[in-house]
């Protein structure tokens, strides 16, 4: 067994990439590196290293989970700004916190499409730039040096918006390790992520298919058919300029049915600890897919939020956003149970390890082809197994 005090990952399904141990260590001594299926993994330069044991304390994933003494309120809710919500995933809801810490003189943190239309974490001061955080992009997102900067900006005392995974916000505080008045987080209710590998694989794929010179924007919650059948869509210049969007149904390209059936997520995402109500952020956001149980008066088609209020902060500061929304509050009991019924679905999804496999050796159509065989016989069978176990 090694005696060594620098973080060793030995389970992969223990990392959810966060890069907190990366970003803690003074010496500059971890690397987040990919590995074969496109993940990144922290490393450490043994030469750089001075064994202070820092990045395995401030690793979130070897902390125990505080329970909250506070009681989550949980809303289903929607922007009133039509254009906002349109643009949005749900309801629009992260736009209206993010302006918000805007007005008050702050900046805020997301996720966004780089040149190569990659995704990684970026800071933005005024409403254009964070405009670019609108929508889900279903990717892991790069957070090389974000803490760094969030700490920054806090020590400077303006308001910070920080949005990300549940495990980026633990990760953001274990490496913050205080808390900050000023500061506020938001998660999401998370399906998981794929690698930025396989994605940047499945463009180059569809460039091959259909000719695209460049992609001028992506949305893969396009709202073209409304939120409840959304699109997958892709702006592009083709040769001949034969296409000017590339549409799919949701699930019906090779991308967003290996996400939807849990084929592409990374390993700690298959056994994801923050599948509860329990959240280290201060406001969690999420689709209401559950509309007609919890509020069908209020689904209209173009996107319902859930919103999860964790902590006074996130109650205080929907109340000041709440005069530009239309909301109705949940039951805290009966959506508790829906989503502890629901956790199961995402630890029983089977194949993504056999899949990335394959997906190195074979071209993507023939991997995901098999995967998803795979996938849908090992979903029968644990159907079978609990109906027999009953
Ligand atoms: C990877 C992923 C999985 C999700 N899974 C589910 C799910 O299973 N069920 C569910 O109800 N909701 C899920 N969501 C949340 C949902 O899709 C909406 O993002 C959420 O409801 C907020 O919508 P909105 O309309 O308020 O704002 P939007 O403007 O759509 O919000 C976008 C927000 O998401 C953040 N974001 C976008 N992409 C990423 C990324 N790759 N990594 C980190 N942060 C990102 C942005 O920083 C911004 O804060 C998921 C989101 C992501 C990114
Ligand atoms: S033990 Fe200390 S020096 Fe070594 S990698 Fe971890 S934080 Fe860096
Ligand atoms: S701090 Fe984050 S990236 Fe580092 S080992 Fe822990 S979970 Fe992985
Ligand atoms: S499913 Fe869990 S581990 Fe995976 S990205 Fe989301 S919060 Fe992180």
């Amino acid at each position: 067994m090694s005696d060594s005090k620098h973080i060793h990952i030995t389970n992969k399904t223990f990392c959810t990439g966060c890069s907190a141990c990366e970003q803690v260590c003074a010496h500059g001594a971890i690397r987040m590196r990919q590995d074969y299926e496109g993940f990144v993994y922290p490393h450490v330069d043994s030469k750089s290293c001075i064994e202070c044991g820092l990045c395995s304390k401030t690793c979130p994933q070897k902390q125990g989970r505080k329970q909250r003494e506070e009681k989550t309120e949980i809303y289903a809710a929607y922007n009133t700004n039509e254009n906002v919500r349109v643009a949005s995933t749900s309801g629009g809801l992260f736009s209206m916190f993010a302006q918000w810490v805007l007005s008050q003189g702050g900046v805020v943190f997301g996720a966004a499409f780089t040149d190569t239309w990659m995704v990684r974490h970026e800071v933005a001061k005024i409403e254009s730039e964070y405009a670019r955080f609108r929508g889900s992009k279903y990717v892991q997102s790069d957070v090389t040096g974000i803490y760094k900067q969030v700490k920054a900006d806090l020590q400077q005392d303006v308001w910070v918006l920080f949005s990300g995974t549940p495990c980026q916000i633990d990760g953001l505080k274990a490496y913050l390790r205080k808390n900050y008045e000023k500061l506020l987080t938001i998660d999401l209710v998370c399906h998981g992520v794929p690698s930025p590998k396989l994605w940047g694989k499945f463009l180059k794929w569809l460039k091959g298919k259909y000719e695209v010179l460049h992609f001028k924007d992506i949305r893969f919650r396009a709202k073209t058919n409304g939120w409840e059948k959304c699109m997958v869509e892709f702006d592009c210049e083709t040769k001949g300029n034969a296409i000017d969007t590339i549409r799919f149904a949701w699930a019906e390209d090779l991308y967003t049915s290996l996400f939807e059936h849990g084929i592409s997520l990374r390993p700690s995402c298959n056994q994801c600890k923050y599948r509860s109500i329990v959240h280290p952020s201060d406001i969690t956001l999420g689709d209401c897919w559950h509309f007609q149980t919890y509020a069908p008066e209020l689904f209209d088609n173009k996107g319902l939020s859930m919103i999860m209020l964790h902590t006074e902060k996130g109650k205080q500061l929907f109340k000041e956003i709440s005069t530009s929304l239309v909301y109705k509050q949940l039951d805290y009991k009966i959506v508790a149970e829906q989503i502890a019924a629901e956790a199961g679905y995402y630890s029983e999804s089977s194949g993504a390890r056999e899949f990335y496999m394959l997906q190195n050796i074979l071209p993507l159509k023939v991997a995901t082809k098999f995967a998803k065989r795979k996938s849908l016989v090992h979903r029968i069978k644990s159907k079978l197994n609990k109906l027999i176990r009953r």
